[in-house]
């Protein structure tokens, strides 16, 4: 098991990663304070459950805990305030108090509507959260928790901190392929925005991820970990650095959008979207050739799209791209990237770069 520590202003709080983790959950919640008599409630979804939640509440009982379990049907669709109202019902009806614990067992979704019931109920109780997707690595950790608005994405959120991040590699083995592929394009942003020695391991290490080895993505997990706690102790509200967290995802949230969340994984729209910052940092940065192909063939090795085939409207692309939240006073703002392995935030791009970087990554 390999842990890190993240620091921020008021808290710190430790990620665990590695095999069979979760048997380890007695010692570990105890080492952050959490004894017997405090009530722990899981929360899941229709998935995670069967393969996962079920057997966790198990153990965790035979170890004298007192742990609910509540459950919503998964995916993307459910993370909005009336599932948030209904789960927390059932955390009344269970008993939880000021002193109990919320058990985040899931993808990013289950992280962040969990989340968001621990930062609300009885104006927040603390939460652990244990990621099961390989994405998840990324939204577990930062303590941004939210749910959906029908007019937009995350737009009903808060900030709070997990106790604890315990990550169990093992899990990974169930996910559908396309889920690994899709984590595996944060784990690269990771790297691209931060750490060259990283984006070679990765290079290196590529086809062993996709295999699973359960040691490579340990190491990868936690390298992804490290950078997004870096980035997060410097700016926990997203006042300033934490916004390099958005590479790939101004063109990314775009195609999502316009695809009405159907046609793209969250991380495949995120690799089309480095490819097109890539391009788009060599046309304004004058960033070497070498950024593009490096960045292109990482994401290809990692299985991952780096052009979109559809035909999707230009308008709407521009709009969705103006209307993203990062974006401020309507100017087009990408993080770009000078050489690989460092990046920044440029405001006031003009459309008409944009225009041709679309085109480059487009295949109509
Ligand atoms: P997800 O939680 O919907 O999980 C994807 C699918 O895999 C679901 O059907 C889930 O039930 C299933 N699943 C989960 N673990 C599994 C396992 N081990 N085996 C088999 N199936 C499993 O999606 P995701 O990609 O993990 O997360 C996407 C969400 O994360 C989005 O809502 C996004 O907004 C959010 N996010 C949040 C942050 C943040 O900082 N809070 C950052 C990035 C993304
Ligand atoms: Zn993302």
């Amino acid at each position: 098991m390999r842990t890190l520590t993240v620091n921020t202003s008021n808290q710190c709080y430790p990620i665990h990663i590695g095999r069979g983790t979760y048997q380890m959950l007695p010692r570990l919640m105890k080492e952050v304070g959490v004894e017997k008599d405090r009530k722990l409630m899981v929360i899941t979804d229709s998935s995670v459950a069967p393969l996962y939640g079920q057997s966790l509440q198990a153990s965790l009982r035979a170890e004298g805990y007192q742990v609910g379990m509540t459950v919503f049907p998964a995916g993307e669709e459910s993370k909005n305030l009336s599932v948030v109202e209904r789960v927390i019902g059932d955390c009344l009806q269970f008993g939880l108090d000021r002193s109990s614990v919320v058990l985040a067992l899931g993808g990013g979704v289950v992280g962040d509507l969990a989340g968001f019931v621990a930062a609300t109920y009885m104006r927040g109780i603390p939460f652990i959260q244990l990621p099961t997707t390989l994405l998840a690595h990324d939204s577990s950790v930062g303590g941004k928790v939210g749910v959906n608005h029908a007019l937009g994405k995350n737009y009903i959120g808060a900030f709070h901190q997990p106790l604890m991040v315990v990550f169990d590699v093992d899990v990974l083995r169930s996910l559908p392929a396309r889920q690994v592929h899709s984590g595996l394009a944060e784990v690269a942003k990771h790297a691209l925005i931060w750490d060259v020695s990283f984006v070679e391991w990765l290079e290196a290490h590529a086809e062993e991820l996709l295999a699973l080895s359960p040691e490579r993505l340990t190491e990868a997990i936690f390298r992804g970990c490290e950078v997004k706690s870096a980035v997060v102790s410097q700016d926990e509200k997203e006042l300033g650095i934490r916004s390099i967290l958005n590479y790939g995802h101004t063109i990314g949230h775009a195609l999502e959008a316009v695809s009405g969340y159907r046609v793209y994984t969250h991380g495949e729209a995120v690799a089309i979207g480095m490819a097109g910052a890539s391009r788009l940092s060599a046309r304004l940065l004058g960033a070497p050739g070498e950024l593009v192909d490096r960045t292109e063939q990482l994401l290809r090795r990692l299985r991952l799209p780096i052009r979109y085939a559809e035909n999707w409207p230009l308008p709407a692309l521009l709009e969705a791209m103006k209307k993203d939240k990062k974006a401020r006073g309507g100017q087009y703002t990408f993080v770009l990237s000078r050489k690989l392995g460092q990046v920044e935030t440029v405001r006031g791009i003009e459309e008409a770069e944009i225009v041709q970087t679309l085109k480059e990554i487009s295949t109509q």
